[in-house]
């Protein structure tokens, strides 16, 4: 397809062959588990090209090939390998580039199961050694490296506090020190970053998130050179059998059409709600990137192009009866886990926590038990700061 083409343009027809497939203006979901050859050569030449042929769908299969081409483009990366989750993609780039005794450094605040996937998993399974770091300052990254330290990995910003790293800086200093990088860019998506134009290795996404942003599919995605993505569809997918399902890969490419015009309203509707919730008396911080208050703004401005719809604010009150009452009082966003769907979400940490602490040691963990997070969704924006005045009125005094 012609390069020059804008990614809205190209999300709609990259990879599309339709007249392989009678016209239709859809591509059919091949939902089959292998495919037959005319006669013996044909399959013996397949099988000396099985990047590149479709053989059975544990390895390549045409719909899944598809979305993998448009995501590969749209993040401006030689390949892309989609996988059955989030975690999926995670633990396979972490897998590709990690030893028995290697060392990693990630960032503190990483999505929660990424972290346990290192701290207790792969050190158990592997004897992975890791440091976490804060992430904020490129010293935080220098000071951690040592001898056998193979792979820095950044999530920014991140999903619980919103925390940034300067995403070219630390592709710099890894470069130097000869260790591969790796990025959750979920958040952002590739919409508003792209990170592997910054020196990133491995670009990883939860496509259950915004890619799909209709809450009807749960996928994963990493994006990278040919070399590392080759190697990863013949290991850590074909192998360890993370195959991805065509019906999956077919709602995604149907979600990626749109992807543009979504995250331009995402963006819009959470400006709008961050800046209500900012001004409101009864809300003590709103943490979100695209706020000219957040701390790191300027880093943000930098490496962004955008901003998206999760973010996270702090009632001013710790009674715990309150801020149930504020959660119970909103109608239009739903109580629920995840985001980056069509729908406004609302979520307490607290809710969680409170199940293995009580209300002293969740304190002494630096979140309180007002944080609230949401996910702005698409419905109209007047709605949503209704939605939210009139569950801060009535549901505590201060
Ligand atoms: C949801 C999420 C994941 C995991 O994705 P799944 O598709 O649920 O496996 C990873 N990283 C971030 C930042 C997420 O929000």
């Amino acid at each position: 397809m012609n390069d020059k083409l804008k990614l809205e343009t190209i999300l709609m027809h990259l990879a599309e062959e339709r007249e392989a497939y009678k016209g239709a203006v859809v591509p059919p979901i091949f939902q089959n588990s292998l495919f037959t050859f005319k006669d013996w050569q044909s399959i013996d030449e397949a099988f000396e090209d099985r990047i590149n042929q479709f053989i059975y769908s544990r390895g390549k299969n045409p719909t899944v090939k598809m979305v993998e081409e448009k995501i590969a483009h749209m993040a401006g990366g030689e390949r892309a390998q989609l996988f059955p989750s989030g975690m999926a993609a995670i633990t396979a780039s972490c897998l590709h580039f990690l030893e028995p005794h290697d060392h990693v450094i990630a960032v503190k605040n990483l999505y929660g199961p990424a972290n346990n996937l290192l701290k207790n998993y792969l050190v158990k399974k592997m004897n992975i050694e890791i440091t976490f770091v804060s992430g904020e300052n490129i010293q935080d990254f220098e000071n951690a490296i040592q001898e056998n330290t193979k792979l820095i990995y950044l999530e920014s910003p991140s999903t619980a506090v919103f925390t940034l790293q300067d995403i070219q800086a630390v592709a710099e200093l890894a470069k130097q020190r000869n260790i591969k990088t790796m990025i959750d860019n979920t958040w952002a998506t590739p919409i508003f970053q792209k990170p592997l134009a910054m020196g990133i290795d491995l670009e990883v996404h939860s496509c259950s998130k915004y890619l799909g942003g209709h809450s009807d599919l749960v996928g994963g995605v990493v994006i990278g050179r040919q070399e590392d993505i080759d190697d990863i569809f013949h290991h850590e997918y074909e192998l360890l059998g993370a195959k991805t399902a065509p019906m999956e890969a077919w709602l995604l490419m149907r979600s990626l059409r749109t992807l543009p015009m979504r995250m331009e309203k995402h963006q819009s509707n959470a400006l709008a709600v961050a800046q209500f919730l900012e001004s409101h008396p009864k809300i003590e911080v709103v943490h979100y990137p695209g706020l000219p208050d957040f701390p790191q703004y300027t880093l943000g401005q930098k490496q962004m192009s955008g901003y998206t719809g999760l973010m996270a604010f702090k009632l001013k009150t710790n009674m715990l009866e309150k801020i149930k009452a504020f959660v119970n009082s909103l109608k239009i966003f739903q109580v629920g886990v995840s985001w980056g769907g069509h729908e406004s979400l609302v979520y307490a940490p607290a809710i969680s926590y409170l199940k293995e602490l009580d209300e002293e040691q969740f304190k002494g963990l630096g979140i309180s038990l007002g944080d609230i997070r949401i996910s702005v969704g698409l419905e109209h924006k007047d709605d949503l700061i209704n939605d939210l005045r009139n569950a801060l009125e009535t549901s505590f005094e201060l």
